[in-house]
């Protein structure tokens, strides 16, 4: 289609900042609808550069030029928003600015495109467990025979979707759920939302925002566009519930009783919601916090009209995601689990509170930041053994020195063989860094990778 043409979109030209895997997407889908896109990123070669996009490479800040006559700004989740927001504000003041998911999201409200009509949308976010209950919410509507779009920051990118469904004919969801990082809720407009869920909040980012409120007020940004009807779901149990609760729509508490539990003690456990019960042992995914977040999905099926049984089976059916606590192996009585998606402490608590058995556990990374000490706390009751990694090795070190045998490690086949040597018959070794991944690995999902060869290889 030429820029000439009228387009579909609400608007002609457009910017989009940062072409990653999102930036590509909303890119290619503006071009679909005729709108003439601009492209900007920091690095000065792209592997596979896209097509039909004016490019701006290499400089640490767009060119002035970028920014003439757009009246769109796309901003990729990975770009600090501000020097570019200040950049657009002088030189196209008038121009919308939109996350990628955002940008998907208006486009189906805006309704130029009778290919991508309205339909139920669910939003997930929180510091913890967004993952894995995104896609359990997925999984129960699946299980209920629906067809439910499952991602947003999680897998396939949404734009890219309505463009498969614009162009490919792929068929349109009969429902939206989609994860919300707190670098997409920035951008997120107060669009119509059937259930919004606010898992937990815990210290996170902190490189980004100011401080933890300002954290916390971004994400209580997925109730904006909560509708009458709709259903929020929070933690009674968090304390951040209290302040971010939204003032409409009806408002459901996980661990609240009536509402939605977890009752009962061992074997005979059971996840209530409402007047439904399921047993805890129909659930694969292990812990306290995946109980937790299995409460959150059955909230918002039940609330989509999903019935208890369909809930059942897709509750049985659902495997889990990986690098989130996956057992990986059992050597000599010695069981490796890989939960490399713990890049926080919060989640690397989580995960390590699941364990019924002491661990060794391999730790560090890129530091966020995070105050150490509960982890130190739970080494003292559970741990055998510490092995550092990673730009931060020195200060977990640090953290588990006087606490457990602290050893240090370069490569992860080194903190494998170091840890398994360490961990004796009926213990665990854990590899949970509580950092991110970026000093020595392109993603969690390759440092798990990497985790999971180096404990397969083992004699
Ligand atoms: P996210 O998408 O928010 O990063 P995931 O579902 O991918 O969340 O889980 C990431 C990590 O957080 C996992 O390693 C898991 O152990 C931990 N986790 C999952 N759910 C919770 C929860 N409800 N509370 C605290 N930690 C959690």
């Amino acid at each position: 289609m030429s820029t000439t043409e009228p387009t579909t979109a609400p608007w002609r030209r457009a910017l989009v900042v940062g072409l990653g895997l999102s930036g590509r997407a909303a890119a290619s889908l503006l071009r679909a609808l005729g709108v003439e896109v601009r492209g900007y990123d920091a690095r000065a070669e792209l592997d596979d550069p896209p097509e039909g996009l004016a490019l701006f490479l290499g400089a640490p800040q767009p060119p002035d030029e970028a920014f003439e006559g757009i009246d769109l700004l796309v901003l990729s989740p990975g770009v600090p928003p501000r020097a570019i927001r200040e950049q657009a504000a002088r030189i196209a003041p008038e121009a919308a600015v939109h996350g990628e998911l955002s940008l998907a999201l208006h486009l189906v409200d805006f309704g130029g495109v009778p290919q991508w009509p309205a339909v139920p949308t669910v939003l997930i976010t929180g510091t913890n467990g967004k993952s894995t209950v995104t896609a359990l919410t997925g999984a129960l509507l699946e299980a209920d025979g629906r067809h439910p779009f499952v991602g947003g920051n999680l897998g396939v990118p949404l734009c890219q979707r309505l463009e498969q469904t614009l162009v490919g004919h792929a068929p349109w969801p009969d429902s939206l759920v989609l994860e919300c990082s707190s670098y997409q809720l920035e951008t997120l407009p107060p669009l119509p939302t059937e259930v919004a869920m606010l898992i937990n909040i815990t210290p996170d980012h902190l490189d980004r925002y100011d401080s933890l409120q300002d954290y916390a007020r971004t994400k209580a940004r997925i109730f904006a566009g909560l509708s009458t009807t709709g259903l929020a779901v929070l933690d009674a149990d968090d304390e951040w519930t209290e302040h971010l609760r939204p003032e409409h729509g009806t408002v459901a508490l996980v661990g609240e009783p009536g509402v939605a539990q977890v009752v009962g003690e061992g074997q005979a456990q059971e996840l209530v919601v409402g007047g439904d019960r399921f047993p805890r042992s129909c659930l694969r995914i292990a812990g306290g916090h995946n109980a937790r977040n299995a409460l959150f999905a059955l909230l918002a099926a039940r609330h989509l009209g999903v019935g208890a049984a369909a809930c059942r089976r897709g509750l049985e059916g659902f495997p889990g995601l990986p690098h989130r606590m996956v057992w990986v192996r059992e050597r000599q009585g010695v069981v490796f689990f890989n939960d490399s998606k713990a890049t926080n402490v919060a989640s690397a608590l989580a995960g390590l509170r699941g364990l019924d058995r002491p661990f060794v556990l391999i730790a560090g990374g890129l530091s966020k930041g995070d105050d150490l000490s509960p982890l130190r706390e739970l080494l003292a009751r559970q741990g055998r053994g510490l092995v550092v990694v990673g730009s931060s090795a020195e200060q977990f070190a640090a953290m588990g020195q006087g606490v457990v045998p602290v050893v240090r490690a370069e490569l992860m086949d080194d903190a494998v063989a170091k840890a398994a040597a360490m961990a004796t018959a009926g213990e665990a070794v854990v590899l949970a860094p509580a950092c991110a991944s970026f000093d020595q690995y392109k993603s969690y999902a390759q440092r798990g990778e990497i985790f999971e060869a180096a404990v397969r290889g083992l004699e």
